[in-house]
């Protein structure tokens, strides 16, 4: 029943898609300002007879396709893009341009694929509602703002998603990754990391340039900070566990002559587990504490959480079923098991606040000849362009169509009537 339900990914249909990732590409948002985005897609599910909502928890979108007696699938898509300048070359690159949460107006660019996640559910939509004599029930689609800030998943819990719209019995969806489009990897337990992100100030005592005796130097006290950090992970945390802690900013000072007053730091964290989570966390604090009082800072170092992803963790008897439903259409040899990856993902929030399982997988958009030449040669991590890359360009097909037969037939695995 599942391969005649995707008699409706035809070649019209496959074209129509293409045409709309286009659009989408070029025309990216910020996250929370998807406000072209949302009113795009809004206009393609009334087109396929969706009950639409927008506004929901911001910019989010909700489609409801009703077809009778049966469990309701969760679908989610993300929609925002980033702040980067697109340097692909394609055709169809943005140049569009936003207002950064700083007031600064920056590039914007779809460099996480969300673009093509948006396509992939709209075409999954078109044609589960081409072919309601294939199953039952109803599907939830959500379509997400605010993922890169990590945001808009919650916002939309918080909007009454659930109470408003009905409790699905699971939550799927999926992220383009920088393996051969066709491909399909998905990963039982931990699957996406949990992140931490901070903004730590380190205050000491500025003074001029040539007189250290009269300074406490935060620019030393930031250095030896940073270097200390990087024992956090390999001297810290079991060689069996996994984390991340990455300086990704260090702003201090102005001048060569003046001796600052404050260093300003910011701390990126990857971990799976809420004891690694916990042990790394206390041990970034331990660390910053320590090097400010060896300093002999007069003032404590501020340590201000910014973005917080929790760890997206899939359930292993909801993996086991899209397996099934992806090997049995794509073939064995094209759905992979990745491993968890160090990326994060709001995603989880929806399954956490409905207290159901979550399948959430990825999908290659690399042209396979390119990532086959690339591994030939050893360079996958060099040549291949991933996501948050100003040259990230998932080739549209296989990448669409994959996309698209993936959200259909892991859904049909649910919905009943097949
Ligand atoms: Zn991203
Ligand atoms: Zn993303």
């Amino acid at each position: 029943m599942g391969d005649r339900v995707l008699d409706g990914l035809d070649d019209t249909l496959r074209a129509e898609l293409a045409a709309l990732y286009r659009e989408l590409h070029a025309a990216p948002e910020l996250s929370g300002a998807e406000h072209g985005t949302a009113a795009e897609i809004a206009a393609r599910l009334r087109r396929i007879d969706c009950e639409v909502t927008t506004g929901v928890g911001g910019t989010g979108v909700v489609g409801l396709l009703r077809n009778g007696d049966g469990p309701t699938v969760m679908l989610r898509a993300d929609f925002d893009g980033l702040p980067v300048r697109e340097q692909t070359g394609l055709p169809y690159a943005s140049t569009a341009t936003g207002v950064d949460p700083d007031g600064k107006e920056v590039s914007v660019m779809h460099a996480c694929g969300h673009d093509m996640h948006v396509t992939c559910l709209v075409g999954a939509l078109t044609v589960l509602a081409g072919a309601r004599e294939g199953w039952s029930g109803t599907v939830l689609a959500v379509f997400q703002p605010a993922e890169e800030t990590a945001t808009g998943a919650q916002a939309m819990v918080d909007d009454g998603l659930f109470e408003r719209f009905g409790r699905p019995e699971v939550v799927l969806g999926q992220h383009v990754a920088p393996y051969p489009a066709g491909m399909v990897g998905v990963h039982a337990g931990p699957a996406f990391a949990a992140t931490d992100s901070l903004r730590i100030t380190m205050f000491g005592r500025g003074a001029h340039g040539s007189r250290p005796e009269a300074a406490i130097d935060p620019v030393v006290m930031a250095a030896a900070t940073v270097l200390r950090l990087q024992t956090v992970v390999s001297r810290e945390i079991a060689a069996t566990e996994t984390a991340v802690v990455t300086v990704g900013s260090l702003q201090a000072g102005t001048k060569d002559n003046i001796i600052p007053a404050e260093a300003e730091l910011k701390v990126n964290i990857r971990s799976y587990t809420p004891e690694v989570r916990a042990a790394v966390l206390a041990g970034v604090e331990r660390i910053v504490r320590a090097e400010a009082a060896a300093s002999g800072a007069t003032r404590e170092p501020e340590i201000t959480p910014l973005d917080r992803f929790p760890a997206l963790v899939n359930d292993p008897a909801a993996v086991d079923r899209a397996r099934a439903a992806l090997v049995a259409v794509l073939g064995e040899r094209a759905v992979v098991d990745p491993g968890p990856v160090t990326g994060s993902e709001d995603v989880g929030a929806f399954g956490a606040a409905a207290g159901v399982p979550t399948c959430y997988w990825l999908f290659g958009g690399t042209d396979p000849a390119e990532y086959a030449r690339a591994e030939a040669a050893g360079r996958v991590a060099q040549d291949i362009p991933s996501n948050h890359s100003p040259h990230f360009a998932p080739v549209i097909e296989p990448t669409l169509g994959t996309g698209v037969t993936a959200l259909v037939m892991v859904a049909l695995a649910w919905l009943g009537g097949q």
